[in-house]
């Protein structure tokens, strides 16, 4: 981990026009520069930095951030490796540091892995099962697949060899039950699961029998959360640069193809694909290969993934399996000849959509371009929207330019939350902007009130950020790990709107919560909920009296 002080220095010395000039020209405008934007094709220019904010935006295609963000989306790269490339530039040595908050939870994780992998050697039916899978050692040593016995063993040797108990209980491996502290995972082939810089943060555990259920993950941790990470990531990342990544379901199918000699593999883990994973996938590769099982449960999977997939900005495409195979499957009886002809002929979102539907009468038809017309709204690159739309007119014979029209009806990226949104939005932004906005906010617990679930989370970052001396929207986009939200909060700062006074600010906040309150109050009494009631009607009435008290000694 990069020190915090590292990071504020290149934060405060990188100059973010300096920066993106070396990469584009840009040309000053008023305050800020504007040029062509180099994540999407671009002819008017429409991609505008900021120097007093210290941020980017483009009002075409929507991106934003700071310094990091840039390097990170330019030269894709995570964020400490981006911080690295910014420090080198000018110069400033990177001090790590080594014992940070999380490091015990890392250790506990490392412990249980090496305990894992003894125990897989140990295991009879681990082996066998191992071996039925015709997996190479290697390939076993590279995922450092582990078994995990019986009978509490993991508790047993963190006593014997004094690991910490509380990390392992953090780090999700021991639970507590009445009967004391126990092993997570028993009786379990067991894959550690990675972070994409190589450390172990959670594991998946499969039963060798019958028993349910038979998949099993680490619960979320305070390292390892489910929807942000992918199975195989950080072993796939050296080639998915170069190589279209494959999408599968599986554990299994990662391994599998591996073994045969296909590194650019990544699996969801065990959930449906969520879109910080999808963005995940983003950083190394726009496009995709989803090859999920060759069943309607795979079908349907794949449905929902492509959605995901194209509002995150990626290219999917589709590898359709026989009836009844997964890749794993597939793989052992094609090789890997058989596996990547398939895969050259996967189709794109128009074939999928359209793939083995019968078109007996117009109304199939309208449905089938409905469905796919609605996809295409999510496809935010304007000429691989046309391209798929030249294609439906051809098929269908109807007018392409009607087919774009209604693709772009509403268009994809943030939607402005309605009405009291809109204000909700304007006042969050200039907290996002000024520090003593920021901590006024706070005072009103101002991101409660919120009702858009986008903004209360900027707002409880703003709240936990506001006595930070560098608090402003360039530390802020660091704190951010959700992309959409990250842009909204890069755009915020090229609105030309001047900051409210102060009085004005903290009045309407205190509206906002006393109109929360009120809600809370008519809910509380429609639950039968006194107590809470009262409670509420006390604070609604001190705020109100406050409000009448700081009106008059203005006058
Ligand atoms: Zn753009």
């Amino acid at each position: 981990m990069i020190k915090q002080e590292t990071i504020d220095r290149v934060r405060t010395e990188t100059d973010i026009v300096e920066l993106i000039g070396s990469y584009l020209p840009l040309k000053k405008v008023g305050r800020n520069y504007r040029g062509l934007c180099p994540f999407h094709p671009d002819r008017r220019p429409s991609f505008y930095v900021s120097p007093e904010r210290q941020t980017y935006h483009c009002f075409g295609c929507g991106v934003g951030g700071n310094a990091v963000g840039f390097v990170m989306a330019q030269e894709k790269l995570e964020f400490p490796e981006a911080v690295r490339f910014l420090a080198n530039r000018l110069g400033i040595e990177v001090a790590e540091q080594s014992s940070g908050r999380n490091q015990p939870l890392y250790e506990a994780c490392e412990q249980a892995t090496q305990f894992f992998e003894r125990q897989l050697g140990r295991s009879e039916a681990g082996r066998q099962y191992i071996k039925r899978r015709g997996l190479k050692p290697e390939t076993v040593k590279r995922f450092r697949l582990g078994f995990a016995p019986a009978g509490n063993r993991l508790r047993g040797e963190a006593r014997k060899r004094s690991w910490s108990e509380t990390a392992l209980v953090r780090a999700g491996l021991l639970v507590k039950r009445d009967a004391g502290l126990t092993d997570y995972f028993y009786d379990r082939l067991v894959f550690p699961i990675f972070s994409v810089s190589g450390r172990v943060i959670g594991f998946g555990g499969r039963v060798l029998d019958d028993r349910e259920p038979k998949y099993l993950n680490s619960p979320d941790t305070e390292t390892f959360r489910k929807g942000y990470n992918l199975y195989g990531a950080f072993q796939a990342k050296g080639y998915i640069r170069e190589e279209v990544p494959f999408l599968v379901e599986g554990n299994f199918d990662v391994l599998t193809l591996v073994d045969k000699g296909i590194n650019n593999v990544l699996a969801p883990l065990g959930t449906a694909l969520t879109s910080n994973q999808a963005l995940l996938v983003h950083r190394y590769n726009r496009r995709v290969l989803v090859c999920f099982d060759g069943d309607a449960a795979g079908r349907k999977a794949t449905r929902r993934a492509l959605e995901v997939l194209l509002q995150c900005g990626l290219e999917p495409q589709m590898m359709v399996l026989p009836e009844g195979l997964d890749p794993d499957a597939y793989i052992r009886k094609q090789g890997k000849s058989g596996f990547m002809k398939l895969a050259s002929r996967a189709q794109d979102l128009v074939e999928f959509i359209l793939a083995g539907k019968e078109f007996r009468s117009v109304s199939d038809e309208r449905a089938a371009l409905r469905e796919t017309v609605g996809l295409l709204r999510l496809v935010s690159d304007k000429t691989t929207r046309e391209l798929h739309a030249n294609r439906l007119a051809v098929r269908f014979k109807v007018d392409k330019e009607m087919l774009l029209q209604q693709a772009s009806e509403t268009g994809p990226g943030y939607q402005m939350p309605r009405s009291s949104g809109v204000l909700e939005e304007k006042l969050l932004a200039a907290a996002v902007q000024s520090r003593a906005l920021a901590r006024d906010s706070r005072d009103f617990c101002f991101a409660d009130t919120l009702t858009d679930k986008k903004l209360q989370a900027i707002g409880r970052l703003v709240e936990q950020l506001c006595d930070d001396p560098n608090f402003g929207p360039a530390l802020l986009l660091d704190k951010i790990e959700d992309e959409d939200i990250r842009r909204v909060v890069a755009g915020w700062t090229f609105v030309e709107r001047s900051l409210p006074e102060p009085n004005e600010f903290r009045e309407r906040v205190r509206r906002l919560r006393a109109a929360w309150l009120h809600r809370r109050i008519v809910a509380a009494h429609q639950d039968g909920n006194e107590r809470e009631a009262e409670i509420l009607i006390r604070e609604r009435s001190e705020l109100l009296k406050e409000a009448t008290r700081e009106r008059s000694s203005r006058r």
